[in-house]
C-alpha cells in the first residue's frame, strides 16, 4: 500500500496519469479529464441549483441535437453520495406536477437498482426470472458498428464524456445484446468502464431490463426510435439506404426460470438496509469515504467535522475492472475539493490493510463490497445510508411489484 500526496484542484489530471496511471484503461499520458462533467461537491450543488425539471416529462428521452435534451444529468454525482436521492427529491418540490411525478419515477428507479444490489448482491448478475433470449449471432467484430450514426454517436459520447441519455443506453445495449448476440454482462462492462454513473446497482439492472431477464420481454431498437428521438440524425448517415436497423428485431422472450426465492422475501433485511441509527462502538480516529460517500453531507464526515477523512483506491479492485482514466479524474476532482475543507489522506492499496487497527467512522454502503469489508474492519462508528426509503422485506422481483409493497 501506498499513501499518496492529497491531489490539488486544477492538477488532477496530473495527478491521476502520476499515481493511478497504470491502473486505468488506456496509457497514463492519454488520460484527460471528462468535457462534460467536473467531479466535486460544488459542481455537484450547482448541477442542482441548475435543474428546471419543467418540461422533464417530455423531453428526457431525447437524445439529439443535444440542446433538445432534458435529462438532468445529475447521475455521476448521485452515485457517488454528492447529491442524496432525498436532497433531489425534494428540490424538484414546486416544479410542475407532471415533470415532478415523471422525474421522482426515475429516482425511485435508482433506488430500486441500490435495493435490488443490496439484497441479491453478486447474485444481481445472474438473470432474474427470464434467461435471455437466444438471438441470432451476427459476424460483426464488434457489435456496435460505427458506421451507423446513431451508434456512432451513443458510443462518441459514452468514450469521451462518460455519460450517456437513458434512451442511448438502451440503444446501444439493445443492440450489444438483441441484434448483436453478444452477452449482456461484457456490454455491461463495456459501459462500467467509461460511465461516470457506472454503478453495478444501476448497470446491471439497466442491462438486465434491456434483454429482458425481468419481464421476458427484450428491449429492440430500430429506426423509428432514432427518427423520433434523434430527427435528422438518419439524414446524416452514410448507411440511410440500406439502415440496417430498418425493422424492429427478433427478440422472442427467453424461458422462465425457477426465480432467486430473494426475489420474493428478505431473509435478513435488516443486514440489506444497515443500521437505522448510528452506532458508535468507541472513538473514532479518521473518517473511512467509500466511492459511496464522497459528499459534503455524508452523514459519517458531518459527524466528525475535525477528523481527518481517507479515501483508498482500491488497487487489486481497480487493476481488474480498468476503467477510463476519466472516471479516475472525476473521483479525484472529488477528492481535491474536499481537502481544501478537510484534512485528506489518500491511498492507494487493499482498504482492509490500510484501515486495519485505526478506528474509522463511515456511513454504511449497500453494496457487497462494502459490507465484506467493514466485517473485517469493524468500524468504531457507523452511520446509516441515507435511503430514500429503507428496503423492507418487500418483493422486489420487478419494479411495480416493489413499489406497491414499499407504498411510493
Ligand atoms: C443499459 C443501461 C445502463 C445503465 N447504467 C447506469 C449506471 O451505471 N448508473 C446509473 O446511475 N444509471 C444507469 N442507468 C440508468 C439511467 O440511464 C441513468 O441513471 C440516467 O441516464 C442518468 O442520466 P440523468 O441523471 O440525466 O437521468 P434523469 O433522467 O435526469 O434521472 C434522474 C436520476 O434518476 C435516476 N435514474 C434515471 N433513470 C434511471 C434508471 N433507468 N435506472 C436507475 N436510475 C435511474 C438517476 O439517478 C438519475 O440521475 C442505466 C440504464 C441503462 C438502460
Amino acid at each position: 500500500m501506498t499513501r499518496l500526496p492529497a491531489p490539488k484542484r486544477g492538477q488532477e489530471v496530473t495527478w491521476v496519469r502520476t499515481h493511478l496511471g497504470d491502473l486505468a484503461a488506456e496509457p497514463a499520458g492519454q488520460i484527460v479529464a471528462s468535457p462534460a462533467f467536473r467531479g466535486g461537491q460544488s459542481a455537484a450543488d450547482a448541477a442542482l441549483a441548475a435543474l428546471d425539471v419543467a418540461g422533464y416529462a417530455r423531453d428526457r428521452g431525447e437524445v439529439w441535437p443535444a440542446g433538445r435534451r432534458g435529462a438532468s444529468r445529475l447521475s455521476p454525482y448521485i452515485r457517488h453520495g454528492l447529491l442524496p436521492l432525498h436532497r433531489v427529491w425534494d428540490h424538484v418540490a414546486t416544479g410542475p406536477s407532471r415533470d415532478v411525478s415523471k422525474f421522482r419515477d426515475e429516482l425511485l428507479w435508482q433506488e430500486y437498482a441500490r435495493h435490488v444490489y443490496a439484497r441479491l448482491g453478486r447474485g444481481t448478475g445472474a438473470p432474474l426470472r427470464h434467461l435471455p433470449p437466444q438471438p441470432p449471432l451476427t459476424s460483426s467484430s464488434s457489435p456496435w458498428d460505427r458506421s451507423m450514426a446513431c451508434v456512432d454517436l451513443a458510443v462518441g459520447e459514452l468514450e469521451r464524456d462518460g455519460w450517456l441519455v437513458n434512451q442511448a443506453r438502451m440503444w446501444l445495449a439493445s443492440q450489444w445484446t438483441v441484434r448483436g448476440g453478444w452477452d449482456w454482462r461484457t456490454g455491461e462492462e463495456a459501459f462500467f468502464a467509461h460511465l461516470l454513473d457506472g454503478s453495478r446497482a444501476a448497470n446491471r439492472l439497466g442491462w438486465q431490463w434491456t434483454v429482458g431477464t425481468g419481464t421476458g420481454r427484450p428491449y429492440g431498437f430500430s429506426r423509428g426510435q432514432v427518427r423520433r428521438r434523434a430527427p435528422g440524425l438518419c439524414e446524416t448517415c452514410g448507411l440511410r439506404a440500406a439502415c440496417p436497423i430498418e425493422d424492429w428485431p427478433d427478440g422472442a422472450p427467453g424461458p422462465t426460470i425457477d426465480p432467486d426465492p430473494r426475489l420474493r422475501t428478505d431473509p435478513d433485511a435488516q443486514a440489506t438496509a444497515g443500521p437505522s441509527s448510528a452506532r458508535r462502538l468507541r472513538e473514532p480516529e479518521v473518517v473511512w469515504l467509500t466511492a459511496e460517500s464522497l459528499g459534503a453531507g455524508d452523514p459519517a464526515s458531518r459527524s466528525n467535522p475535525d477528523l481527518p477523512v481517507v479515501f483508498v483506491f482500491d488497487e487489486q479492485l481497480l487493476a481488474r475492472v480498468r476503467l477510463s482514466g476519466k472516471r479516475l479524474v472525476f473521483l479525484t476532482q472529488t477528492l481535491a475539493e474536499l481537502a481544501e475543507s478537510r484534512l485528506l489522506q489518500v491511498h492507494r492499496g487493499d482498504p482492509v490493510s490500510v484501515l486495519d487497527r485505526r478506528a474509522v467512522a463511515v456511513t454504511f454502503a449497500p453494496v457487497p463490497g462494502f459490507v465484506r469489508r467493514a466485517a473485517l474492519l469493524e468500524p468504531a462508528e457507523l452511520h446509516p445510508y441515507p435511503w430514500l426509503v429503507r428496503p423492507l422485506d418487500t418483493p422486489i422481483a420487478s419494479f411495480s411489484s416493489w413499489r406497491r409493497a414499499m407504498g411510493v
